[in-house]
């Protein structure tokens, strides 16, 4: 499971930051997650409270920030939300576009005492 990876290491990163500043236990994860970035929130949260017993994390809570996707279409010099069906621009159609945001997949920060 591509989530159990992610958390794996989101785990392993909080307790060694957590660590250096000599805490002893993590509080609060907070992670910054894309609609485009392929990972599913709820599949986070369940792989995180599968895992966090035996880290210093075990009465953590997982915080998710959802991004939602947008794009940049760089003839219209417009920004849009993409729908399921496609990326292409809706004003000319085209395909000359960058994903703005949408594939953040980022361990923001963390609580811990
Ligand atoms: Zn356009």
């Amino acid at each position: 499971m591509h989530e159990a990876g992610i958390i794996y290491n989101v785990l392993k990163v909080a307790e060694e930051t957590a660590r250096k500043q000599n805490g002893q236990k993590i509080l609060k994860l907070y992670l910054r997650v894309g609609s485009m970035s392929g990972v599913i929130p709820e599949a986070l949260q369940f792989a995180f409270e599968a895992m966090r017993t035996d880290t210093m994390a075990k009465e953590a809570q997982l915080k998710i920030e959802n991004v939602s996707a947008s794009c940049w279409c760089e003839d219209c010099k417009i920004e849009y939300v993409p729908d399921e069906l496609g990326f292409l621009c809706p004003k000319c159609g085209g395909g000359n576009i960058k994903l703005q945001k949408g594939r953040e997949l980022e361990l923001v920060s963390i609580d811990y005492c």
